[in-house]
């Protein structure tokens, strides 16, 4: 039965890939009908960040991936959190220290900063202490941390991603077990837990292994089974440079907070590394879930592509059905138009298909509470043949025509509009583009001039007509 775990640090933003490595883990897991469990890893106080448990839950909530198991919560369960766990860790220290694995250092934190200041190893000072006098330190209350002893020789595991890995070990540090205000290293407690918890697979990001090594030993210390590893690769921004929050690269809440939509991040996320077995690139959380497999994993960097994600989104969108989307659409179109008599819904719909991320529909309709101040020269397009000119003239003649449509609907507008096109014999767009231009007083509208007409009402189009009429000829005739 295959068991997996997601194990954040609680230190700040939910990171895309602390995220990726979250789904690869559910998705690891559930593919194999296995048990993902959440486990906070909050035994560096110093780096504990408030706020920060919220945004894991609120993170795994949204983006759907529900952790199965955990300790007893009034009736629910909650996730494993390490510093719930602090006595059991040193319990296990103390047995590696009594199978010569580990020992006691006494040394001082000024002396230590010896070494760590020039990045040289630990020189096992401690190590050579006798019995009695490691029994009068302790004893006599000396501050002290447990060391893991490095044995002499060479390590070797396979990672499923990156091979078989073979390091020296003299290349590793006795690192720190316990610390000296008796809290676990984040490096130990995650081995403890991990084995605790019988995780078959631990799936996390490359920058740990190089930190395996003394994970293996660890478990060798013990005579603990290996979990499988499985590294995944870094995840770089589109400047070639490590995704990075601090850097400006955005975060999940960041693209939930511009309107994109947790099932486009989560699919986007998931091709992070990851290649499915044909050419779809869009899968459901639960189609993830039936196609996923370790094989299609890479060990070379992907590039997060802001562009590409947002396209995604966009396709999303467009697939929503009109009542979703007005859902997600409403508390925008709400804050940037206040008419009462603009029927939200139909203005919902013409924004569907034009943008890719919610957050871009307020510059879409923000013309349509009040015509904004515009530069005549929008009158004139090339391919639709308008002028100043022949636009002023347009606008002077359907005027009356609009004035005169006694029931204002999209197909008395439209009908009117053409049959004057006709008479006329001008090309549509010598119409329809400064109708557009007066009614919007944009270059880009979210659709054409007759629908723009019936959104606006008969009042409010004919006085932007007006407008336009009376700018028009101010311009033409300087
Ligand atoms: N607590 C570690 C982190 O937040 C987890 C690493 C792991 O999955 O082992 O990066």
């Amino acid at each position: 039965m295959i068991r997996t775990r997601f194990a954040p640090s609680p230190t700040g933003f939910m990171h895309i890939g602390n995220l990726r490595t979250a789904l690869y883990e559910y998705l690891i897991a559930k593919s194999q009908n296995g048990t993902f469990i959440l486990r906070i890893e909050d035994t560096d106080k110093e780096r504990f960040v408030d706020g920060s448990l919220d945004v894991i839950y609120n993170t795994l909530k949204i983006a759907g991936l529900k952790y199965d198991e955990g300790p007893d919560v009034g009736g629910d369960y909650g996730p494993y959190v390490q510093s719930e766990r602090k006595g059991r860790y040193l319990e296990y220290a103390k047995k590696l220290v009594e199978k010569n694995k580990a020992y006691y250092c006494f040394c001082s934190k000024e002396e230590l900063d010896k070494y760590s200041d020039v990045g040289a190893k630990y020189d096992r000072h401690c190590l050579n202490l006798t019995k009695e006098e490691i029994e009068n330190n302790l004893k006599n209350n000396v501050p002290y941390v447990i060391r893991q002893l490095i044995p002499e020789g060479k390590t070797t595991f396979i990672d499923e991603v990156y091979g078989e890995i073979t390091v020296d070990n003299d290349t590793l540090d006795d690192q720190v077990l316990i610390k000296s205000d008796g809290f676990p290293t984040y490096n130990f407690a995650n081995v403890i837990d991990d084995h605790e918890m019988k995780i078959t697979h631990v799936i996390r990001g490359s920058e740990y292994l190089s930190s395996t090594p003394k994970y293996v030993l660890l478990y060798e210390a013990f005579n603990w089974e290996i979990p499988s590893y499985i590294h995944l690769p870094l995840i770089l921004n589109s400047d070639g440079n490590k995704l990075s929050k601090r850097k400006g690269d955005a975060s999940f809440e960041d693209l939930l907070s511009l309107g994109f939509l947790p099932e486009a991040i989560i699919n986007y996320i998931a091709l992070l590394g990851w290649s499915p077995s044909d050419n779809n690139e869009f899968f459901s959380l639960e189609e993830l879930v039936q196609n996923f497999n370790v094989k299609g994993l890479s060990k070379s960097p992907s590039i997060f592509d802001m562009t590409k994600l947002t396209w995604m989104n966009s396709e999303y969108i467009k697939k929503m059905p009109a009542n979703k989307f007005f859902e997600m659409a409403k508390p925008y179109l709400e804050s940037s138009i206040n008419r009462k008599d603009i029927n939200l819904e139909k203005v919902s719909e013409m924004v569907q298909t034009r943008i890719s991320f919610a957050k871009e529909i307020p510059s879409l309709i923000d013309f349509i509470d009040e015509l904004p101040n515009y530069n005549t020269d929008l009158y004139i397009h090339k391919k639709m043949k308008t002028t100043l000119e022949n636009s002023l003239e347009n606008l002077e003649i359907v005027l009356p025509v609009l004035e005169n449509i006694d029931d204002w609907q999209e197909e008395n507008i439209h009908n009117e509009i053409f049959n004057l096109i006709q008479k006329l014999n001008i090309k549509n767009g010598q119409m329809l583009w400064p109708i557009r231009t007066a009614l919007s007083g944009k270059s880009t509208s979210p659709c054409g001039a007759i629908e723009l007409a019936e959104l606006l009402g008969k009042k409010d189009s004919i006085n932007r007509i007006n407008i336009g009429i009376k700018l028009l000829k101010e311009k033409v005739s300087r």
